[in-house]
């Protein structure tokens, strides 16, 4: 497959490439910018996976963006959310009275970002909005619309610009879905 690369001989297919998700950042970005006007939203980065769309979006802002990390696990079968939500690693930021701007990789179940959202809703955020690479729909079990989103996929398990398979293909520019043989073994 693309370039000759190794790890693109476990992908069943290229769902969407590097130039399209270039594309969809770019214009992401200015809607953003556009949106948040005389603002200065601080941008929380749900790591790890969000941390290659993250970057690329925060340079497609032309706003006074702050920047924050918070690693979020949830607990299930490997594959799906339990709702058992644990923060690993927190803000620095305190978000109270802040516009903040949650960026993460894939809208799923949902569970984790609701989770997530509740919490910075608690601290007092003066307004909490969501920017998601991918969503999923199909696969939702609690009430959560993304604000802002690029790609809606369909329900496949997807690697690349940021999302892994057991910590590699994070470094694949496009997403890739998985092929089923890697995970079922
Ligand atoms: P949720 O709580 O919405 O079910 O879970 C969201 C998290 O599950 C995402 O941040 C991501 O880490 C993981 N996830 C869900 N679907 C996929 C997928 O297709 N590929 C990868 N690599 N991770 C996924």
């Amino acid at each position: 497959m693309e370039n000759g690369r190794k790890m693109y001989r476990d992908c069943a297919e290229i769902l969407v490439r590097r130039e399209e998700i270039a594309q969809a950042v770019r214009k992401l970005g200015e809607i953003i910018t556009h949106d948040y006007e005389g603002k200065a939203p601080v941008m929380v980065c749900i790591l790890k996976g969000a941390s290659v769309f993250f970057t690329d979006l925060a340079r497609e802002i032309d706003l006074p963006v702050e920047m924050d990390f918070m690693i979020a696990s949830s607990y299930g079968s490997g594959t799906s959310s339990s709702g058992n939500v644990r923060i690993r690693k927190d803000l620095d930021i305190d978000v109270a009275g802040r516009d903040v701007l949650i960026v993460e990789d894939i809208v799923d179940t949902g569970v984790t970002l609701n989770f997530i959202r509740n919490m910075l809703s608690h601290r007092g955020a003066a307004s909490i909005r969501v920017a998601t690479l991918l969503d999923k729909p199909s696969r939702r079990k609690v009430d959560l619309k993304a604000d802002y989103f690029c790609f809606t996929i369909p329900n496949a398990f997807v690697v690349g610009y940021g999302l892994d398979y057991d910590e590699k293909y994070r470094n694949l520019p496009d997403i890739c879905i998985l092929s089923p043989e890697i995970y079922q073994k």
